[in-house]
């Protein structure tokens, strides 16, 4: 199992974040335990109006296809990751957006949704943390 891909992602299909989207590929975040990399977040940008879209791949499996394009993110807020304490492995971090501050639901691997609070685009909570992509381009991140 090959640990980085070495060949750069093929663009993914056009995402309408503005009147003239020129997608392309910017950086991957990978995501690490034990030095171990367990999944990478592909990070695009659009050459146009500077958004950034990001696409979360576990290894192992293939990217998600039932996300047609990339999720939407709104001007107010930015891509991050958050870190579960209480879980391990592939389990253990989520792509989310995050706000600047207020409340992210966050769905648990048992489907619970816990109310996680955000300051200034972090999580403060005992068993959660986060950290923001575009501060991890091209590194790995040990959680
Ligand atoms: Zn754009």
């Amino acid at each position: 199992m090959s640990e980085t891909p070495s060949d750069t992602p093929k663009t993914p299909e056009i995402y309408k974040c503005c009147e003239n989207p020129q997608i392309t590929y910017l950086a991957p975040v990978n995501i690490n335990v034990d030095e171990k990399t367990i999944g990478t977040v592909d990070v695009w940008r659009c050459a146009s109006c500077k958004k950034k879209f990001c696409e979360e791949k576990q290894l192992g499996i293939d990217s998600i296809t039932d996300i047609v394009g990339m999720p939407r993110i709104g001007d107010d807020e930015k891509w991050g990751v958050i870190i579960s304490k209480l879980q391990k492995g592939k389990d253990k971090w989520k792509l989310v957006r995050l706000k600047q501050n207020g409340i992210i639901k966050y769905e648990t691997v048992d489907e619970k949704i816990l109310d996680l609070k955000i300051e200034d685009y972090k999580i403060v909570d005992d068993y959660h943390s986060s950290f923001l992509i575009e501060d991890h381009l091209n590194r790995a991140v040990e959680i």
